[in-house]
This record gives C-alpha cells, sequence and structure tokens, in this order.
C-alpha cells in the first residue's frame, strides 16, 4: 500500500507559491506519504521540475498530471505528460486523456472552478471527495457524487503554499510505481484519508 497526495501545485502554477525542492525535500522527510502528483494549472512544466530533482531519492514516487482549466470546469489528468490541444471543453480534455490511457479526476466538483453536478454527464475515472482546501460540506457533496456515480473517489491537498501541503492523501492498494497506481484508483482500491486529527 502507498499514501499518496493526488493534487498538488508548484510555483509553475501562476497562482502557486511551492518551489519543486520544496516538494521532494517535504515527500522526502514525511513520515508516510511517499508519493505526490503534481497537478499545476494548464502546464507540466513543474512536474518535470519535481521529478527531476525526485531521481535522487529512491523512497518517494512523483505522479505526471495537470489540472486543466476547462471551459466547464476544472479537470485533472493524471498519468500524461502532455497537455491536451485547446479548445479545452470537458469533452475534448477527456477524449485526449482516454486516448493515451490517462486517469480523469473531477477535482472539487462543488467549489468555484468545479464542474458540479454535471460532472454525472461525463465519463471520468474517479471524483476528488477529498480536497485540502474545501469545506467539509462541499467534500461531503462530492463524496456523495462518487456514491452515485459509481465511482471511485481519492483525496489531495491542492497545495499552493508549502504549508498546505500533505493535509489530506489517499491509500492506494499497489506498489511505488505510477501505473500501478493509476490501475489500482481505476479499480477503486482507494481511500481517502486525512492527516488532520478530528
Ligand atoms: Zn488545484
Amino acid at each position: 500500500m502507498i499514501k499518496v497526495d493526488f493534487h498538488v501545485h508548484t510555483k509553475y502554477s501562476s497562482d502557486a507559491s511551492t518551489r519543486p525542492k520544496t516538494i521532494v525535500s517535504q515527500l522526502h522527510m514525511h513520515p508516510f506519504i511517499k508519493a505526490a502528483a503534481i497537478t499545476d494549472h494548464n502546464t507540466v512544466q513543474g512536474f518535470h521540475k519535481v521529478r527531476e530533482l525526485a531521481s535522487a531519492y529512491k523512497d518517494i514516487l512523483i505522479i505526471p498530471g495537470v489540472e486543466v482549466s476547462a471551459v466547464e470546469g476544472d479537470l485533472i489528468i493524471l498519468g500524461l505528460t502532455e497537455l491536451p490541444p485547446k479548445p479545452w471543453t470537458v469533452e475534448n480534455v477527456i477524449d485526449f486523456a482516454k486516448e493515451r490511457e490517462g486517469l480523469i479526476v473531477v477535482p472539487h466538483p462543488y467549489r468555484v472552478y468545479g464542474l458540479g453536478d454535471s460532472a454525472r454527464n461525463h465519463d471520468v475515472d474517479a471524483i476528488e471527495v477529498l480536497n485540502g482546501l474545501t469545506s467539509r460540506m462541499y467534500n461531503r457533496m462530492a463524496e456523495k457524487l462518487a456514491r452515485t456515480m459509481n465511482l471511485p473517489g481519492v483525496a489531495g491537498s491542492d497545495a499552493h503554499t508549502p504549508d498546505q501541503l500533505w493535509t489530506v492523501y489517499t491509500e492506494v492498494q499497489a506498489s511505488q510505481d505510477v501505473d500501478d497506481i493509476l490501475n489500482a484508483v481505476k479499480k477503486g482500491l482507494v481511500r481517502a484519508a486525512s492527516t488532520e486529527k478530528s
């Protein structure tokens, strides 16, 4: 089993400040979260930087990702290192990801820039049921959405600053391998959890 933060921004997102170096050293030092998906807004530059730095450490894994600002709302694609061509409609982004076997996650469906109930109309792989920057109420609504769509629920901190890293994580029944992890998510071998004591 591996514990993954599936939603992390670097300073390559226009609204975030975390340096790739900080993500790598914090992940290396973390007692149990050992993998992170880098999901910058509309760029994979940060992912490449983080992965390069992380290659010096055997105990951590960096998963490629991007949070695409689609016209109707945000979508996260995991497992791909290229951006879809524009126009970024939800359908276009999903088609692009499917053709390349990327994993499609609907982040924070009920927060601003979320897809909301319209997520039901699309062929996505997972719902972000626990987002570190989203209220309890909206996270609960996301959980319900995942349940009624019969989709796996994943967790991600959505950290834009170093202090926001690793607030939540996903337990995945997989080894320390990107393909293994993404396949396990598709099969629903996941559990969303919080590092904060309630
Ligand atoms: Zn985000």
